[in-house]
């Protein structure tokens, strides 16, 4: 059994952004060696998510707009009293902050229109990584 825990990083340029890091994660795989395995994806923020889904300019504008209405804008938040960004929080808490692919054949098992999402919620942010353990045989 192989274990390799990898990192990207990047910088987002807008308050509420999504960043497309299928290719990132993807040449994570091969120099892992894992033909057969696991990949789980995370995200380590509070005001941060990961989705997957298609790469299209109009899928990537509803899926971010329908996110964002997960959480109204124009209501009270408790923590925003400390940090002003809690609509961000409670976004993050429902999508999540991780996916798990299967590995096979040396490549993440995914549909011809799944892209992997960093979701900002809290942009922009100079440093936001997401890592990737990857493990199998
Ligand atoms: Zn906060």
């Amino acid at each position: 059994m192989k274990w390799h825990t990898e990192e990207i990083s990047f910088s987002t340029t807008k308050k509420h952004q999504l960043v497309d890091i299928t290719s990132e994660v993807e040449e994570k795989i091969f120099p892992s060696e894992v033909e057969n395995g696991v990949c789980i994806i995370s995200v380590p923020h509070a005001t941060a998510s990961l989705i997957v889904n298609e790469n299209e300019k109009g899928v990537r504008k509803d899926i971010l707009d329908r996110i964002l209405a997960l959480a109204p804008d124009d209501i009270s938040y408790q923590h925003d009293r400390i940090d002003n960004n809690s609509r961000a929080h409670v976004i993050s808490s429902i999508i999540g902050t991780d996916k798990t692919f299967i590995i096979e054949n040396g490549e993440l098992v995914k549909g011809t229109w799944q892209n992997i999402f960093f979701v900002e919620l809290d942009g922009p942010r100079s440093v936001r990584r997401v890592v990737i353990k990857i493990f199998g045989e």
